[in-house]
């Protein structure tokens, strides 16, 4: 035997032991993922526990047959729609000059991916971003762009800014007036939801009003496909909430996917990536930033974990829907 086949025969021994098989001079696939094979379909997972709706919307088209697509679109329609969620969409918090301004993103098992920025006066920005996937060629439309084809997709304008994130705008200009800093990011919140289906198709839908009181023309992670979402039919899916920049840097839902293609579990993987998030992005999460990730892998097993505490999500598994607490990394 030569060296480089001996040194070959030693990897892939090593390899098929973790249940990885060497394809060919460079692809590795996973045979035998290292996870416990179970198989818990369908299961939506959701950042956030903010009212069960929109896991309960899901839910209900999976447990009739629906797609995965179908049910994460649905699902976080429920946000976008609630006046009292005020991270996302119709009531969601404007920028600092007073504009709400909206990002979004869906990727489906087809690794089909759509997505808007900094698009304003539409309330259900999912849905424009599910019509871009389908309906061009392209994966993102951003602005004016993104309103115009709206509009000619039928999509309704409408005031995003309701009587209740305006005060909130006001309060915090007030409270801001004597210094020379901007405004201070206190309010945000991304709602991600990963689900699977019950053929064990999975898809992802990413949706966010962005960081309150933001820069005019900021986007953030929640449209960046493998940023703030990231769906591989073959392994997993993942989404994240919390400083988009922080999460934009290490592009950690794309590394929780890979981590869990080379056999993590969900839950190991969202650690991973916590971690990674913290050490290339202390700029944005050194005095009390926030950034959270959950994780659906193809047995339908999930994982969340956030940078600090406070982070929950609401899983749905068997028709019953639960509010979780996540774990953290900085005690
Ligand atoms: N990730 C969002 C953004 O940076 C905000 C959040 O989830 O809190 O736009």
């Amino acid at each position: 035997m030569k060296k480089i086949n001996r040194r070959r025969f030693i990897e892939s021994s090593v390899l098929a032991g973790a249940g990885i098989t060497l394809l060919g001079k460079d692809s590795l696939a996973v045979e035998k993922p290292l996870y416990s094979n179970k198989s818990e379909r369908p299961v939506v997972i959701t950042t956030w526990d903010r009212g069960h709706e929109p896991n309960i919307k899901a839910w209900e088209i999976l447990s009739k047959g629906g797609s995965s697509l179908d049910a994460v679109e649905t699902g976080v329609r429920v946000a976008e729609d609630d006046p009292n969620n005020m991270s996302v969409g119709y009531g969601g918090l404007p920028d600092e000059t007073g504009v709400v301004t909206l990002d979004a993103s869906i990727m489906d098992w087809r690794g089909r991916a759509g997505a808007v920025g900094y698009i304003q006066n539409i309330r259900n920005p999912i849905s424009v971003a599910r019509k871009v996937m389908e309906k061009t060629r392209h994966i993102m439309l951003a602005g004016e762009g993104a309103k115009q084809f709206a509009i000619d997709n039928g999509f309704k304008t409408e005031n995003l800014l309701t009587e209740a994130s305006l005060k909130r705008w006001n309060q915090i200009k007030e409270k801001s007036k004597d210094t020379n800093f901007r405004l201070p990011n206190d309010g945000h919140d991304t709602i991600t939801m990963l689900a699977i289906d019950e053929d064990g198709n999975i898809s992802g839908a990413c949706t966010t009003s962005g960081l309150a009181w933001k820069i005019h023309g900021r986007v953030g992670d929640s449209p960046i496909i493998g940023a703030g979402l990231y769906v591989d039919n073959e392994v997993g899916a993942a989404g994240g909430t919390g400083i988009g920049e922080a999460i934009w840097r290490s592009v950690a839902s794309f590394l929780i996917v890979e981590k869990m293609r080379e056999g993590m579990f969900p839950q190991e993987a969202c650690e991973f990536a916590v971690r990674r998030v913290i050490k290339v992005s202390d700029k944005y999460l050194s005095t009390d930033g926030q950034a959270a990730f959950i994780a659906l892998n193809k047995n339908g097993e999930t994982g969340a974990y956030s940078v600090r505490t406070g982070f929950d999500y609401m899983l749905t598994k068997n028709g019953e829907t639960k509010g979780i607490k996540a774990g953290y990394e900085l005690k």
